[in-house]
């Protein structure tokens, strides 16, 4: 059963294939830009039938791929890299160096993820090569890697594409989806984050790490949930305590599992039901 979904969008000549993995891979995003003659893919998702389906996409293009670029050091972005690279082994694989420090993390986070996920995550990961400069081209347009303050954790790349006015965002924005706040917890280094990107970033198209691409409405949503993170999860106050909040103000809000066990006394599912995660959240 097809698991990933794929929007096209064509801009300046290039094909922008805004790929969304599965539920049980965080519906994180990978962006494959497919130009005349070859291809430059960001993430590639995190369990192995997803990287399956998406090495299968990829290669429905008919075309070579380039390179693959890692946004950041969270496993729903890099974890499809070993089936990408089995699919595709002259694809350069790239990361900043931060970005390549946390995947050295990989036996860890197989452990923390192994009672939800098993076999779905791939038993060794392909560490990637350094990506260096400020930029590459791809059919005469400049996709700029754009290094991100602390946000949704601490090292992260997104890139643009600014003459066709398209931020890829990566985790540093989410579209109806709660965010993950297991890694900084810090919603106003967050914001500042924000703030400087739109600062640095021309755009009216925006990917971001999880949710619908779409415009500027993108970034009112993630500072909107931002802001309320911010005015519930005081000092003291117990997550569990606050959670419920959360989930019960942003209603529909994809990832209430990120919400609830990747926050306060859980550590993958072992402390979930003490922390009163519903069992909707859990598939129950
Ligand atoms: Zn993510």
């Amino acid at each position: 059963m097809k698991s990933i979904t794929c929007e096209i969008v064509e801009k300046g000549g290039l094909k922008l294939h805004v790929l969304t993995g599965s539920p049980a891979g965080l519906v994180a995003k990978a962006v494959l830009i497919e130009g005349a003659r070859e291809s430059i893919l960001i993430d590639c998702f995190m369990t192995v039938a997803d990287a399956d389906e998406l090495v299968a996409h990829i290669k429905s293009t008919g075309k070579p791929l380039r390179a693959v670029y890692i946004t950041h050091g969270h496993p729903d972005h890099y974890g499809g890299l070993p089936a990408v690279h089995a699919a595709f082994p002259g694809a350069e694989l790239l990361a900043r160096q931060p970005v390549l420090d946390a995947l050295v993390e990989w036996p860890a986070k197989k452990v923390h993820w192994a009672d939800i996920y098993g076999d779905q995550l791939p038993r060794d990961m392909v560490m990637p090569g350094l990506l260096t400069g400020t930029h590459t081209e791809i059919d005469g347009h400049t996709l700029r890697f754009l290094d991100q303050p602390p946000a949704e954790t601490v090292h992260a790349t997104a890139f643009d594409l600014p003459d066709l006015r398209t931020f890829i965002a990566g985790d540093l924005l989410f579209n109806r989806s709660h965010l993950y706040m297991a890694d900084t917890n810090n919603p106003v280094a967050w914001k500042k984050a924000i703030a400087a990107a739109k600062a640095d970033v021309s755009y009216d198209f925006i990917i971001p790490g999880h949710g619908d691409a779409g415009g500027k409405e993108i970034i009112a949503n993630t500072i909107e949930w931002l802001d309320f993170y911010e005015s519930v999860a005081q000092p003291g106050v117990r997550f569990q305590d606050f959670a419920p909040k959360i989930y019960a103000r942003f209603p529909g809000y994809a990832l209430p599992l990120i919400l609830w066990v990747t926050r306060g006394p859980g550590f993958g599912l072992c402390g979930a039901a003490e922390a009163g995660v519903p069992p909707e959240v859990l598939g129950g």
